[in-house]
């Protein structure tokens, strides 16, 4: 065992673990940053966009020294069916506006940087290593094990993302179910910064998010994503993991297939995949929260499951960063204490339901329910593409009168009663 003791150990540095430790050490605490990757970053994925808010909070205008690429200021959601697309698209420079703006970044570099940040206000970090256990004294944690090594702390915040082994250690939470998680695969596809700008209508700095809903899953729950960064877009597939294993599909294949759907096709072309990565995404949202404190430990971000996907928005990032806050402030309250019970880290709970990662979360706590909803991936993408070409297209007939027209649809592929029952899910859940 280590004769070291510090203040705080946080195992993880995604952006909960290194906020978490830039709040401590600035503070003055002693911490010490554990990473399982090679690099902060190296082992992290996600689609692409960071919502800026929550981290100016703490490091006001980040964006200006971050590894950011570009500002969103386009936005566009798809319908697919397998031929055909329709598409809202919304193009709006407020969306650049800044605080409340958008960034899309790249994981190893983001993370790296964030970090960095921590250790430059005094954290340790030690990277390659794994923390395999917790140790405990008198009832609560007292310190973590990596290997042969023990080395021990007040207090330690499992920041250790979605598969949380420190979570499910301390008897916080059970295995994951496979109908709270995703599991999502990324490609990175290099194209030149100006086919970018021309593909996407892009100016400079600005850039599109894309997200696809219907063919590209295969009728699957889950979605498409595509974020433009400088040289390079980032493009992939989400399912969710119960609907996945029950439908047999490869994400591998689908990702494939879905690069050659006539809607992504002319966006790729010519690219040159650089990296590939699958992770998971808890998306069961409260309904998935384990206990987040015991003696001497907190759970935060992914690891507390907090991540909202609404279907045309996906936010985990920064309910992590602000997650990773409150446990550092919370932690610096039991200091101030000198009691790292149970007892007293529970406050970090009160400081989460005072911020908007509860009222997010409760916000959206209706959404899971709404993407479980089969008919949202066939019959809805169908029904809208289908309706909106025989809107555009001239046959040369005696043009059916249109409100004829979309009961025809709606009677082929669907019926009131289970559009009805879409639209009141949807109601209630947004
Ligand atoms: C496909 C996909 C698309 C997404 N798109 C978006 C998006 O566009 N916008 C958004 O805001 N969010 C998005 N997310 C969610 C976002 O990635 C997460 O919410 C966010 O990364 C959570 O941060 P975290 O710090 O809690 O966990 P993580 O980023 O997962 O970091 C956990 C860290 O812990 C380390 N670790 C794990 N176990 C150990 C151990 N035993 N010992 C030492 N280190 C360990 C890992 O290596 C990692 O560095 C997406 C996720 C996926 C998978």
């Amino acid at each position: 065992m280590s004769e070291e003791k510090f203040d705080c150990i946080i195992v993880g540095a995604g952006p909960a673990g290194s906020t978490a430790a830039y709040e401590l050490a600035r503070q003055g605490l002693e911490v010490l940053l554990v990473e399982k990757g090679d690099k902060p970053g190296s082992k992290n994925m996600m689609g692409g966009r960071l919502y800026c808010y929550s981290l100016h909070r703490i490091i006001p205008n980040f964006w200006e020294e971050a590894p950011v690429e570009r500002r969103v200021e386009k936005e566009e959601l798809s319908f697919l069916t397998e031929h055909g697309a329709m598409t809202i698209s919304l193009d709006n420079e407020v969306l650049g506006e800044a605080p409340s703006h958008s960034y899309v970044v790249l994981r190893a570099d983001f993370d790296a940087w964030l970090a960095g940040k921590a250790e430059e206000a005094g954290a340790m970090i030690a990277t390659g290593i794994r923390v395999d256990d917790l140790l405990w004294a008198g009832g609560k944690v007292c310190g973590i094990k990596a290997g042969e090594d023990e080395i021990l702390s007040d207090v330690v915040i499992a920041a250790d993302g979605v598969n949380s082994l420190l979570a499910q250690r301390a008897g916080l939470r059970g295995e994951l179910r496979p109908e709270h998680v995703s599991v999502g695969a990324k490609s990175v596809i290099a194209l030149p910064e100006k086919t970018i700008e021309d593909r996407f209508c892009l100016r400079g700095n600005e850039g599109a998010a894309r997200l696809f809903v219907g063919a590209g899953t295969k009728g699957a729950p889950g979605g498409g994503f595509l974020y433009t960064n400088k040289e390079s877009v980032s493009f992939g597939l989400v399912f969710n993991l119960g609907a996945l294993i029950k439908a047999g599909v490869s994400v591998a294949e689908a990702v494939e297939d879905f690069k050659f759907h006539p809607a992504i096709r002319p966006l790729l072309e010519g690219g040159e995949v650089v990296e590939y990565s699958a992770h998971l995404v808890p998306e069961a949202g409260l309904a998935m929260k384990p206990r987040l404190f015991t003696g001497g430990m907190l759970v935060a971000g992914d690891a507390a499951g907090f991540v909202i996907n609404t279907g045309f928005m996906v936010r985990g990032m920064d309910l992590a960063v602000t997650s990773g806050a409150l446990a550092a402030k919370a932690v610096i309250a039991a200091k101030e204490k000198g009691d790292f019970s149970a007892d007293t880290l529970k406050i970090y709970e009160d400081f989460l339901r005072q911020s908007h990662v509860y009222s997010d979360l409760e916000a959206y706590k209706n959404v899971p329910e709404l993407l479980e909803e089969p008919d949202m991936y066939t019959t809805l993408p169908a029904l809208v593409v289908d309706i909106l070409t025989d809107l555009f297209k001239v046959k040369g007939n005696p043009p059916e009168r249109v409100q004829k027209m979309v009961m025809r649809h709606i009677r082929q592929k669907t019926s009131f009663w289970k559009l009805a029952k879409i639209g009141w899910k949807g109601a209630r859940s947004i």
